[in-house]
């Protein structure tokens, strides 16, 4: 099949400008969203190309961490998670606040395996595009979109614009859908102006590695209590609780060991408008000032310089279809609200609507094959958004720090209501025939009315706004 596939590439894509190739779909960005939605669709068939702006191997700004619920999306994919291929595994969290720590097993449960993985992203996305070109897709690396093809007579999005390889050759890519797996920038999405939505919370987090003497850990760690202590009473030693000037930030910190010397240590926080960058850099050198000095994260131990990227969460962009374009991942802002995890939902996001676009193909073009295009907002939906919507007040909560340190003084003590909270903050749960507090938690998400569609202003959703350029000319604007 690929060879077959790459036969028509030389053919259709020439070195002159405006060169034109064509596929049954387009895949824009090979992240884990990307690499999911285009192994499923290549499996199934289908001719898929994938055009992705870096070169394997490439780093991602990222935790590394993953818990039970991105293993399942791992397995249903058919990657071997066994420690013999490369896995670090995790047996659950240990959580640390008001002066405790408390180490919590994943669950048990029918749904999700009971370990988590650590592997850093630099290994893991060219592992995920690499399983997608098994699977028969191709994948073009240093092909940048710079924007959704338009049909002007009809208003959908016809295929891509990109420019592509070192000279940065304009290349056009036709296809009648186009899956958007872009991330955070959302470029194609923002191309039909499709932009965030200002009603939904973002996060921003930032990472480090350093050399540590925590790097063998089997529990993913985080710190519930994030304390700025860049005033004066950080050097004078002053307990956090005690000291004025010491602020407690809306956010919460990880450690995770990376098993090979090194632990990739950050923070995720909600975005705090008038933050810069560098304020951001600021408050992970201020936390890992205020870690014990023996695990040793320091400037000397530091293997590189900190990165950070925005946490689109709880569905901030919508719609995440219209018109042919389908939004997966962070490009349609799937990251959980209530712990800042994406790489499950990108996964789990990209099976969903790998999944209409068979069913829609399987259909005469119209009105049916339209209807199962829909089908793909209509399943996240079902799946995630009465779960985000209790995520998104959870979020709003925590711009109240002070609630998080009582409820960390208070509940962590309490093994069985950890445990409860556990499943509620990592979704991890099952929805049939499970025990008292997986029943517990069906009921509360059912009681939950789901997050509505559209954006709470009357004007128009994004979705009518179709600039008829056809490159990337879409700005970021608030729904
Ligand atoms: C500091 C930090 C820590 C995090 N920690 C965790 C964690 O521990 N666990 C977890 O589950 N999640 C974590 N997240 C969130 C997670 O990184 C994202 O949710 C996840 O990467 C989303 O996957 P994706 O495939 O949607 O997008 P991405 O992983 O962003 O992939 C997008 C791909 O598209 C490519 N691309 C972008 N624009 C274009 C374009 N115009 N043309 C072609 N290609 C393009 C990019 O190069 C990239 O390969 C963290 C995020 C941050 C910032």
């Amino acid at each position: 099949m690929s060879a077959h596939h790459h036969e028509r590439t030389r053919r259709t894509v020439g070195g002159d400008r405006g060169g034109q190739a064509s596929a049954d779909v387009i895949v824009v960005g090979a992240g884990p969203a990307g690499s999911t939605a285009a192994t499923y669709l290549a499996r199934a068939g289908l001719d898929v190309l994938v055009l992705e702006k870096s070169a394997f191997p490439r780093e991602k700004v990222c935790g590394d961490g993953l818990t039970p619920r991105a293993v399942k999306q791992l397995i249903d994919l058919g990657i071997d998670t066994r420690e013999e291929a490369g896995w670090l595994h995790n047996k659950g969290l240990r959580v640390l606040g008001g002066g405790l720590s408390v180490e919590l097993p994943w669950p048990e449960l029918t749904s999700f395996p009971p370990y988590g993985l650590v592997r850093p992203r630099r290994d893991f996305d060219q592992m995920l595009a690499d399983h997608a070109r098994a699977a028969g897709a191709r994948v073009e690396e240093q092909t940048a979109v710079s924007g959704a093809l338009t049909d002007e007579r009809t208003g959908r999005v016809v295929g891509v614009e990109a420019r592509r390889g070192p000279e940065r050759e304009a290349v056009t890519y036709r296809a009648p859908l186009v899956v958007a797996a872009d991330g955070v920038g959302a470029r194609t999405a923002l191309s039909r102006g499709i932009g965030k939505r200002d009603d939904r919370p973002l996060g921003v987090a930032v990472r480090r590695y350093y050399t540590s003497p925590r790097s063998d850990d089997d529990f993913l760690e985080t710190h519930l209590e994030l304390w700025d202590r860049s005033g004066e009473t950080k050097r004078s030693g002053a307990r956090p609780d005690r000291a004025d000037q010491d602020r407690l930030l809306p956010g919460y910190g990880w450690v995770f060991g990376m098993g090979d010397g090194t632990a990739n240590v950050g923070l995720g926080i909600l975005d705090q408008s008038n933050a810069t960058g560098s304020n951001y850099r600021a408050m992970l050198r201020a936390w890992c000032d205020s870690l014990p000095a023996e695990w040793g994260f320091t400037e000397e131990n530091a293997v590189n310089e900190i990165g950070g990227a925005a946490l689109p969460m709880g569905f901030n962009r919508t719609p995440v279809y219209a018109d042919g374009l389908l939004l997966v991942g962070d490009a349609g802002g799937m990251v959980n609200s209530f712990n800042g995890e994406g790489i499950a939902y990108a996964m789990q996001s990209a099976a969903l609507a790998a999944e209409a676009v068979l069913q829609a193909r399987a259909r005469s073009e119209g009105p049916a094959r339209e209807r199962a295009l829909e089908g793909y907002p209509a399943a996240v939906r079902a799946e995630l958004a009465s779960y985000y919507r209790l995520g998104n007040r959870f979020a709003h909560a925590l711009r109240h720090p002070w609630l998080v340190q009582y409820t960390a003084r208070h509940g962590l003590p309490r093994q069985a209501l950890m445990r409860f909270l556990l499943k509620l903050l990592a979704n991890l749960h099952d929805r049939r025939d499970g025990d008292v507090s997986d029943r517990l938690l069906e009921l509360l998400l059912r009681l939950t009315p789901q997050l509505p569609d559209a954006p709470p202003s009357v004007g128009r959703p994004a979705r009518h706004a179709r600039p008829t350029t056809r490159s990337a000319s879409g700005r970021d604007r608030a729904a």
